[in-house]
């Protein structure tokens, strides 16, 4: 049960995930799920709802930390187009694996949000694109939106009211480049999940062309805590402008990897050792990857650094979403930076000649660098290369491809040097 105290919130997602039968209706009713769902479509307008949602400082959780509130507030009313709703639950970064709990675990509380925020931005059709992988967690979501169809929590006249909204569950392929919004809306679509230039930007001109609103799993779960408990509350959890609990998925070299949600602000450090019973080997971290693979790496010297967007954009990082790799004294990070290497050009679309060229090349030359035959002017090339390729595409796959060689060739130089062939220019 969430508290109205601010203060004694342990958890908002993940509230009811350890509850048994969560998934069935009859039993997450009971728990309390959609309960205050009548309220918010009898008493709310939508304009108060996005007025609650920006006070409440809620951040996108899918990695790009944008307020939720002013993101609904960009779409454009009456332009004679309908409006959609995609909730994107690709999940694709390596190292995160939230998402696919709530769904797992808590399916109602995620069609919940995703009710509320339709009936906000006035939806009428609403999609969960879910990766392919994800079968369990999709056919999860399938019985749970028919469960919900038979109860008039969707479909036509949501209990009663003018209000009437259809949710489909859309499975992708599995190209992690999916999970980037214009590519979830290609895929959808119908086409080859490949980014579009933006602007524009789909709050004015996304799905079919219409304007669409695109939010992570844990972003719409969090919405019916916060309608219910008020946008005030939800600022007063966490620290300012990185308000509310997040879920960190954390593996690696720790003792007891999972997820865990925890207030904004939580140090690294007492996330990893009080939460996740500290590190498997040493005491401090060799390296961290505090979002995601592809944000850039900490070192120990960070260790202490709390978990807002902005501490980790201060320490050179982000916080992405939440994917937090933890690796110890023991770490091969040759073997790591290859093989992150080698997942960046098997996933690169192909539209931007520096990331479908760039990242073949940080590939091979990583692989000659993992078999000891690697140069001096290798690691040169790669420095070039992973430089050039950032910030210089359609979208940020090519920067994430960059940040590992980058990180490595920062902080390790003395670890390439020791793979290279001894006297090779
Ligand atoms: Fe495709 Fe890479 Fe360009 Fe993104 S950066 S659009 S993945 S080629």
């Amino acid at each position: 049960m969430i508290s109205s105290d601010p203060k004694q919130v342990k958890a908002i997602c993940f509230d009811r995930v350890h509850l048994e039968g969560q998934t069935g209706l009859e039993v997450a009713r009971k728990n309390g799920a959609y309960k205050f769902l009548p309220t918010v479509l009898k008493d709310f307008d939508s304009e108060q709802i996005v007025d609650e949602v920006k006070k409440s400082g809620l951040r996108g959780r899918g990695g790009a930390g944008f307020p939720t509130g002013l993101k609904w507030s960009f779409v454009p009313r009456n332009t004679g187009k309908p409006t959609y709703l995609l909730c994107n639950a690709d999940e694709g970064e390596p190292g995160t694996f939230k998402d696919r709990d709530i769904m797992r675990y808590d399916p109602h509380l995620l069609i919940e949000g995703m009710i509320m925020a339709g009936f906000a931005l006035g939806v009428k059709d609403a999609y969960i694109y879910i990766r392919g992988e994800f079968l369990h967690e999709a056919n999860v979501m399938d019985a749970a939106i028919e469960e919900a169809y038979s109860a008039n929590l969707l479909g036509e006249s949501i209990l009663g009211t003018d209000f009437s909204m259809n949710l489909t569950v859309h499975r992708g392929a599995g190209a992690y480049i999916c999970g980037e919004e214009t590519a979830l809306i290609e895929s959808l679509e119908g086409r080859p999940g490949r980014p579009r230039f933006k602007p524009p930007f789909p709050a004015v001109e996304g799905f079919y062309r219409c304007p669409t609103v695109v939010n992570n799993v844990e972003t719409l779960a969090t919405v019916p805590a916060i309608l219910e408990f008020g946008g005030d509350w939800h600022a007063a959890i966490g620290v300012p402008n990185n308000t509310g609990l997040k879920i960190f998925s954390v593996s690696g070299h720790v003792n007891k990897p999972g997820n865990y949600e925890v207030p904004m602000g939580t140090s690294l450090k007492v996330l990893i050792e009080e939460y996740c019973g500290g590190l498997q080997h040493g005491t401090v971290p060799k390296v961290i990857i505090p979002g995601g693979s592809s944000t850039p790496w900490l070192t120990a010297e960070h260790y202490d650094t709390p978990l807002t967007y902005d501490a980790m954009m201060k320490a050179g990082s982000m916080l992405g979403s939440g994917a937090i790799i933890v690796m110890d004294e023991t770490a091969d990070l040759i073997a790591l930076t290859r093989r992150l290497a080698h997942f960046y050009a098997h996933e690169s679309c192909g539209q931007c000649t520096p990331c479908r060229e760039g990242t073949g090349w940080l590939e091979r030359i990583m692989n000659r660098v993992e078999a000891g035959q690697g140069c001096k002017k290798d690691v040169e090339v790669l420095n070039d290369a992973a430089v050039h390729m950032a910030g210089r595409t359609i979208c940020a796959l090519a920067d994430g491809a960059s940040a590992p060689i980058l990180s490595l060739l920062k902080h390790f130089p003395e670890v390439v040097e020791e793979r290279l062939m001894e006297n090779a220019e």
